[in-house]
C-alpha cells in the first residue's frame, strides 16, 4: 500500500476507484502480501520445516482460504463452522487440526467421522467424550492435549491466553493425568501436546519460556509424542512504535528444542499471515464539531472492525487521499452506533478532513470481517481481494433482505 500522486494506492489500483466502484465501507485484501506473508513465515521456520495451520477464526472468507490452502498451508479451527468452511474449501483433513475448550458432542463426532490429523483437547471430560465417541464408532481417535505453561504472553491481557488463571488447557499434574489414561485407552491416539499462550505477541522471550515449559513436562511423562503444536499468536506491527517479534531468535529457541525432542512441529499462526493485507476504506458521512474536537463520523462501525471497541486496540488510520493542510482540532473518528465505544481511534494533526473523504483504517485482515456482526441491524460490508490490476468480488456486500 502506498501514496501515488496523493492517492493511495493498494497494488495496482487506488481506493477511491474502488470506493466509487463498490460503495463503503469496504474491506479490502491485498494477494501479493498474503503471499510476501506466508513465504517469509516459511522461511522463517525453513531448517525445521512445520506445518503451519492457518488460524481460520482470524478469517472466515472462504476465498481467501481457498488461497491459503494453495500456498500449501493446513488449518486451526476452533467450531464445527470452521471445520466445515475448512474442508468446503478443500483443505485436506490430514492437515487440520482442531482446537478450543467446549467442543460438543456433535462437534466432536463430526470431527471424528472426518479424520482430521488432530482434535487437541483441553480436558480430562473432553478425553472421556472422545473416547466415549470413538468407542462407539470403533475407532482409534488422533489426538492432542493442550497444556496451559503458565507463561505470561505479555501481551493485551484480553487475549493472553497461556497463564494459570485462563480457561485455556490444562495444567501439568492434570497434563500427566490425562497422558495415563489415554495410555490406557484404546481408542486414543496421543500424538500431539500443544500450546498457544496468547496473540499479538512482540516479545520472542513468552516463547522461549513456553518451550521450557513444554520440554520439562516432556521429561516427565513416559510418552512419545509425534507432535508439538507451538500455536500461533505471532503479533504484527499496528502502530510505527511496535517492534517486531524477533522470528530469529524463536527459531533458534525452537531449534534448541528440537536438538532435545525429536518431533514435528505444528504452528498456527492466523494473525501474522492475515492480519496486514487487508484494509477497511470507509467514507465520512458528517463531521460534528464539539469545540475542542471534531468527530469524525465513518460510515464503518464496531460491528464492521470490533477490535478497537473489544479490547482498546490500535489501527493506523489514513486519509485515501493526502493534503498537507493540518487540522488544529483532535479528531476523534467514530461509527453511527449507539454505543461510546463505537469509536476507532483519536488522533491530534491529522490533515484536514471533509464530508465525503475517504479513510482507510489499516491492518484489519485478521479479526475484522471474522468478528463482525449485524448490531444495530447494519449489513456487513463487500470484502474484494486485489492482485495487481485485478479487483476480485470474494464476498458480496450483504443485502438487507438476507436479515430482515
Ligand atoms: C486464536 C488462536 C490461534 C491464532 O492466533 P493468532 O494470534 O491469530 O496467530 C492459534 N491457535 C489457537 C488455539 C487459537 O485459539
Amino acid at each position: 500500500m502506498k501514496y501515488i500522486n496523493n492517492r493511495l494506492t493498494i497494488e495496482n489500483v487506488n481506493f477511491q476507484k474502488i470506493a466509487n466502484k463498490f460503495g463503503t465501507p469496504i474491506y479490502c485484501y491485498s494477494y501479493f502480501k498474503l503471499r510476501e506473508n506466508i513465504n517469509k513465515f516459511r522461511k522463517n521456520f525453513k531448517s525445521f520445516s512445520p506445518l503451519i495451520c492457518f488460524a481460520v477464526k482470524s478469517n472466515t472468507n472462504i476465498n481467501l482460504i481457498r488461497e491459503i490452502k494453495k500456498f500449501g498451508l493446513g488449518a486451526d479451527v476452533v467450531s464445527m463452522g470452521e471445520l466445515m468452511l475448512a474442508l468446503k474449501a478443500k483443505i485436506s483433513p490430514s492437515k487440520i487440526v482442531f482446537s478450543g475448550v467446549g467442543k460438543t458432542s456433535h462437534e466432536l463426532s463430526f470431527a471424528i467421522k472426518k479424520r482430521i490429523l488432530l482434535i487437541n483437547a483441553e480436558s480430562l471430560s473432553e478425553i472421556k467424550e472422545i473416547n466415549r465417541i470413538a468407542k462407539l464408532k470403533k475407532k482409534k481417535v488422533r489426538i492432542g492435549i493442550r497444556l496451559n505453561p503458565n507463561t505470561d504472553a505479555k501481551t493485551i491481557k484480553q487475549i493472553s491466553t497461556g497463564k494459570k488463571g485462563n480457561k485455556f488447557g490444562v495444567n501439568k499434574n492434570t497434563f500427566i493425568k490425562i497422558v495415563d489414561y489415554c495410555k490406557k485407552s484404546n481408542n486414543i491416539n496421543l500424538r500431539c501436546l500443544s500450546v498457544h499462550i496468547g496473540s499479538q505477541i512482540l516479545d520472542y522471550k513468552p516463547y522461549k519460556k513456553m518451550l521450557n515449559a513444554v520440554s520439562d513436562i516432556l521429561k516427565k511423562v513416559d510418552h512419545e509424542f509425534e507432535f508439538i503444536d507451538l500455536g500461533g499468536g505471532m503479533g504484527i506491527t499496528y502502530s510505527d512504535k511496535n517492534k517486531n517479534l524477533d522470528y530469529k531468535k524463536y527459531n533458534k529457541a525452537i531449534l534448541n528444542f528440537l536438538n532435545k525432542h525429536q518431533v514435528k512441529i505444528i504452528f498456527e499462526p492466523g494473525r501474522s499471515i492475515i492480519g496486514n493485507t487487508g484494509i477497511l476504506i470507509s467514507k465520512i458521512i458528517y463531521i460534528k464539531d464539539s469545540g475542542k474536537k471534531k468527530f469524525i463520523i465513518l460510515d464503518a462501525a464496531m460491528n464492521d472492525l470490533m477490535r478497537p471497541a473489544l479490547y482498546g486496540a490500535i489501527h493506523k488510520t489514513l486519509p485515501v487521499t493526502k493534503s498537507s493542510k493540518v487540522s488544529k482540532k483532535i479528531y476523534e473518528f467514530v461509527g453511527p452506533i449507539c454505543e461510546s465505544t463505537d469509536k476507532f481511534i483519536t488522533l491530534k494533526g491529522f490533515q484536514e478532513l471533509n464530508e465525503k473523504d475517504l479513510i482507510a483504517i489499516c491492518d484489519v485482515g485478521a479479526y475484522g470481517m471474522s468478528l463482525s456482526s449485524n448490531y444495530n441491524l447494519r449489513p456487513k460490508p463487500v470484502e474484494l481481494l486485489i492482485k495487481g490490476s485485478k479487483i476480485k468480488v470474494i464476498k458480496k456486500r450483504q443485502k438487507y433482505k438476507e436479515f430482515i
